[in-house]
């Protein structure tokens, strides 16, 4: 659901608002002490619609002096949000930090709207005519006190905000691009071939010259999918040795072109150097994953017990991705393929509401709190998920938070939501 962040200096009744927004049900929760103290983020319902309003005081930046740290929470709000909501005090009259944060919010991509708050009656509109001055448009006057005009200003949000968040808007069209990638003889261009039927005709969506990439559209259980720079498999080019760099930057390439990789990796021989700079250029490009072990026609018992403990050490970068146990040769579990490229790619364009996040993420916390760092407890303030492909989070805390407890939010992250096949990144902003 959209994100409204409410921003302004402290005393213009931002909070008031915010409870107003939101409703008496969770400003009693924030009055108690505890966990539920550290939340910013509600969730709000106007006229059927849901969306998440945050309070960009509660981020508490503590800068030096009032306009920076106003201006910063500006600026966290534009990184944030759908829309922006400045509070100002309508009695006071636009002051210098006001000013401020107005200037940034004039460079915001997403609306902006200002409410010139305290108006608790009609003498006071007056007022709010020399608010223009801001350059945000027309001043929304408001009483967040008495609830004066409240829904005016909650209908203008609702206008401001877009149906949908940011992040869903530009999907990808037509079918979705697959790299098809691993050392040389892993199988490549036979499971290329098994998918594609040998007996039928590939399309080759772009016709090139012989360097230039060629894409091939394949049709995998009802779907097509674009298998991106698989002109060098079709021909069967073998890569001699001294082609290796090249085969490595051609490797790369198709991973930056592709949204998902299928990474093969061949069963039967111990997983080299080589596999593992495959995987780390995977993980690297942020791109979704599915592992396919491919000639499993060889593997034994023995060499299974071997490979399972390969895979432990190797894997560690993508204990997520889903492995899937191949043979090109003889077709086995080929057709698993297709589901696991969708979940991948799934996972890897879900979006978790910003709402829905902080909840969650407050309550794992006041669970298993990060570890003490030089005698201080740091506090994760907030925590949106700012993109996807692939999904990133960033926590806005109070102190740094190691890497293992990190990598503690990521597997919680992932098990509650369902994130599998694609890489989570986590983003930490300190505010100290
Ligand atoms: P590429 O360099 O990755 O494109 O690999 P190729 O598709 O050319 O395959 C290299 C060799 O491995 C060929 O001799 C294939 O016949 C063989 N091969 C590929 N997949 C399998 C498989 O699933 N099982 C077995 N036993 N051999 C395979």
């Amino acid at each position: 659901q959209p994100v409204l962040a409410v921003v302004g200096r402290p005393n213009v009744g931002k909070s008031t608002l915010v409870n107003r927004i939101i409703g008496r049900r969770e400003a009693v929760v924030q009055d108690k002490p505890g966990v539920t103290r550290d939340r910013v983020a509600y969730d709000a319902l106007w006229s059927g619609r849901r969306f998440t309003v945050v309070d960009t005081g509660g981020w508490d930046p503590k800068a030096e002096g009032l306009q920076a740290s106003v201006t910063q929470q500006a600026e966290l709000a534009m990184m944030t949000a759908d829309a922006v909501l400045l509070v100002v005090d309508a009695a006071v009259g636009a002051t210098a930090t006001d000013e401020a944060a107005a200037r940034v919010l004039r460079r915001a991509k997403q609306p902006v709207l200002l409410a010139a708050n305290k108006v608790d009656d009609e003498r006071l509109l007056a007022d709010t005519a020399s608010l223009w001055s801001l350059g945000l448009g027309e001043p929304h006057p408001v009483s967040a006190l008495h609830g004066r005009n409240s829904g005016d200003l909650l209908d203008a949000v609702l206008h401001a905000l877009p149906a949908t968040p940011r992040e869903s808007l530009g999907e990808s069209r037509g079918p979705r691009r697959v790299a098809l990638v691993g050392k040389p003889n892993v199988g490549k261009s036979s499971l290329l071939n098994r998918l594609t039927g040998e007996n039928r005709a590939v399309v080759d969506a772009v016709a090139g010259t012989t360097v230039d990439p060629v894409d091939s559209l394949v049709d995998l259980d009802g779907e097509m999918w674009r298998f991106v720079d698989t002109a060098g498999l079709r021909k069967r080019v073998k890569t001699a040795s001294g082609m290796e760099y090249y085969a490595s930057l051609r490797t790369r390439a198709a991973i930056e072109a592709a949204e998902v990789a299928i990474v093969l990796l061949d069963a039967s021989e111990p997983i080299s150097e080589q596999d593992l700079r495959v995987l780390t250029m995977v993980v690297d490009a942020g791109r979704a994953c599915v592992l396919a072990m491919n000639k499993w026609d060889l593997v034994d018992e023995d060499r299974r017990h071997q490979l399972t403990k390969e895979l432990e050490r190797g894997l560690v970068r993508l204990p997520w991705a889903e492995r899937i146990n191949v043979s090109a040769l003889t077709g086995r579990s080929v057709r698993k393929l297709a589901p696991a490229l969708r979940t991948a790619l799934t996972s890897w364009d879900q979006r978790v509401p910003t709402g829905q996040l902080n909840s969650w993420l407050s309550e794992l916390i006041a669970a298993t709190p990060p570890p003490v760092r030089s005698g201080k407890q740091p506090k994760v303030l907030f925590a949106t998920q700012a993109q996807t492909r692939p999904p990133t989070l960033v926590l806005f805390t109070s102190g740094f938070l190691e890497a293992g407890y990190r990598r503690f939010i990521e597997r919680r992250f992932r098990e509650r939501f369902g994130f599998v096949g694609s890489p989570v990144r986590i983003s930490v902003r300190v505010r100290e």
